[in-house]
């Protein structure tokens, strides 16, 4: 008997992941490649259809029946395109038609999704937040993203923009993010951001070598302050209020019942430096909102946007199948 699957591709910036993924949410194999970051749209596609055949190949007796992609950047999902900019480091991603483009080149059907949005899909349904209809997700590492879940289903927007956290203006002096605006979170809270700081804060150089690996330096400087160096702390103590800021906005917009926080960076700063940022909360908000506001950490792994794109493709062929049944009806 064959088994029915699809394949969850996370087109991450740092890592692409392609995972075949059966009816059941198990990964039946996933390969994790790096060598992505610098590509162009087209070398990209290739790169993905590459391991997708891959996977194919090694798993014949599979009834292949879709494929969800996390892209990292502002996607309109609706028309599968891609909107200005990308977190990936190669150019050309503007207006680029990824799902039709994929499609045609893999044989199936395709639906292309913010990376973030597909990350906290997955943790709604298997992980953190689970039970809860009104959930923000914030994943911060490389960069900074999110996703937003609104009596249980995920809320896009008119043309598939919402929940960009990450381009929430916090400093309207502060560094140039991506998008072309300053003092976007994402350009002072990240991965990308932290390196950055490491990089030009004189103070660091009291803490790192100059040979050190920024990527590495991140992790290091969260964990010097959360160890209580003084140093470590007065560097990470802006990042601090930049997380209690985000915190802050996103309660007075959304007023979720559930803040899930993942990706390395997030999970670290959570578990360190929680406690200043639920005292912020208390001091900015009503304190029956801050009360009923549960914050936790992601629960699920790095596969996360993996099961994310494979539920994506499956409730997208369900929604089809429906839309099927009811026309054969008509
Ligand atoms: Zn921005």
């Amino acid at each position: 008997m064959s088994h029915k699957a699809v394949f969850g591709v996370d087109i991450g910036g740092t890592k692409l992941r392609v995972g075949l993924v059966d009816e059941h949410f198990e990964i039946v194999d996933a390969l994790v490649t790096q060598d992505h970051c610098w590509l162009s749209p087209h070398e990209m596609l290739d790169f993905v259809v590459a391991q997708v055949t891959t996977l194919r190949h090694r798993y014949l007796h599979h009834r292949v029946l879709g494929c969800g992609v996390g892209y990292p950047g502002p996607i309109n999902f609706f028309k599968g395109t891609t909107f200005s900019y990308s977190n990936l480091r190669g150019s050309g991603w503007e207006g680029v038609s990824l799902s039709n483009l994929l499609s045609t080149q893999i044989n199936l059907p395709v639906w292309i999704d913010n990376d973030a949005n597909l990350a906290g899909l997955a943790e709604v349904y298997f992980g953190a937040g689970q039970g809860f209809s009104h959930c923000v997700y914030l994943t911060i590492s490389t960069g900074l993203g999110g996703a937003i879940f609104v009596d249980g289903k995920l809320y896009r927007g008119f043309l598939g923009y919402a929940g960009e956290f990450g381009h929430m203006v916090v400093d309207s002096h502060g560094a140039y993010c991506k998008c072309g605006n300053r003092g976007c979170l994402m350009s002072l809270l990240s991965g990308l951001g932290i390196e950055k700081l490491v990089q030009e804060d004189p103070a660091c150089r009291f803490i790192f070598t100059p040979e050190e690996n920024p990527t590495l330096c991140v992790q290091k400087l969260v964990e010097l302050a959360a160890r209580g160096d003084r140093v470590a702390l007065e560097v990470i103590q802006p990042l601090i209020q930049y997380l209690q800021i985000a915190f802050l906005n996103v309660i007075e917009i959304l007023n979720p019942e559930v803040i899930v926080v993942g990706g390395s960076l997030g999970k670290a700063l959570l578990r360190h430096f929680v406690t200043p940022v639920e005292e912020y909360l208390l001091a900015h908000l009503p304190i029956e909102v801050v009360k009923h506001t549960v914050i936790r950490e992601a629960r699920l792994g790095d596969y996360n946007g993996v099961l994310g794109g494979a539920l994506l493709a499956f409730q997208e062929l369900e929604k089809g199948g429906e839309k099927d049944k009811k026309e054969k009806h008509k």
